[in-house]
């Protein structure tokens, strides 16, 4: 029998998580705060809730699309949960979704928190690279696997219910890095070069770098930071004084690379001439 499925929140996510169930078969319920974002999805073949609990009512999974934490336990509170599977794509801090399942527990559920590795134009097409991390309940995530599957690729990262926001928030962080890097580099060349030709030289070289990671995990296991090192540290470092330099040249603030540079010195000045940046991971951890 098809999953009866009611999804909460269509925004931009939301409705992209819609129109990939729907345009699958699958018989979809929607419900959002603002009632005219549901009207495009009814047309499409969705029924439309008058409340939370009501699209609840109609569906075996339940799929929360909403901006935060807060927003679930505010839309869910009037809902019986009792028997239902609910399944959180909404972000959150790994805390949070220890919690959400500890609260969906005490509410007769079964679930499993979320995080989205897409943006929304990446959902519901075959091979955009578009998956989600799932953690929690294991049975819940088998009997819906297939419905999981639809919108994106669906991965399960474990029991513990924080670890589908931790690996989510991990990948954003680097993400986060990266593009501050990407935006250093723009502001050292777009007066001279041109930024359409240069954006391809920058892709090339991230993703060139990029393996390295491989290397620092590798590294990281086996507590040796120094095997198979090719750029160490210190030589590094000293490369740091060519990058502020030219900085300084062309009038860009340095407020992106300094914090990274720091410790990388720090590591340095503790005797690891020899490491590669792998160093760095234990000075940010307490
Ligand atoms: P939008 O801002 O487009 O939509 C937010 C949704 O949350 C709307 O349906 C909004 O309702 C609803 N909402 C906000 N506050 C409340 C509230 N207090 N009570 C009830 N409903 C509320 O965000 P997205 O759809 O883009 O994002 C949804 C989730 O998906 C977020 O957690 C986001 O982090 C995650 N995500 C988004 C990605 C993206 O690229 N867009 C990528 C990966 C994850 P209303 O229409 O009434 O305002």
């Amino acid at each position: 029998e098809t999953t009866r499925i009611a999804l909460l929140g269509l925004g931009d996510m939301g409705t992209a998580f819609a129109r990939a169930w729907l345009a699958a078969g699958y018989p979809l319920t929607v419900w959002n705060r603002t009632a005219a974002r549901a009207e495009p999805l009814a047309a499409a073949g969705a029924e439309v809730a008058a409340t939370p609990a009501e699209a609840v009512a109609a569906a075996d999974l339940v799929v929360l699309c909403l901006l935060d934490d807060a927003s679930v336990g505010a839309v869910l509170e009037d809902a019986g949960l009792t028997g239902k599977d609910v399944v959180n794509l909404t972000t959150g801090t790994p805390a949070e979704g220890r919690a959400r399942a500890a609260w969906a527990a005490a509410r007769g559920a079964r679930f499993l928190d979320a995080g989205i590795m897409a943006v929304p134009p990446m959902i519901g097409v075959p091979d955009s690279g578009a998956y989600v991390f799932y953690s929690g309940d294991r049975a819940l995530f088998d009997a819906h696997r297939a419905a999981l599957a639809v919108p994106a690729g669906a991965v399960y990262a474990g029991e513990n219910a924080g670890h589908a926001a931790l690996q989510d928030v991990a990948l954003l962080s680097a993400m986060t890095g990266m593009f501050a890097g990407v935006s250093h580099a723009f502001a050292l060349i777009r007066k001279e070069i041109a930024p359409k030709e240069f954006a391809p030289l920058l892709v090339g070289w991230l993703t060139a770098m990029a393996p390295y990671a491989h290397g620092m995990a590798d590294h990281l296991e086996s507590g040796d930071y120094t095997e198979g090192v090719t750029s160490n540290l210190a030589m590094m470092v000293k490369g740091n004084a060519t990058l502020l330099n030219t900085a300084a040249e062309q009038g860009v603030s340095p407020e992106l690379l300094t914090p990274f540079m720091d410790l990388m010195e720090r590591r340095v000045a503790d005797g690891h001439r020899d490491e590669d940046l792998t160093g760095v991971v234990g000075l940010l951890a307490r």
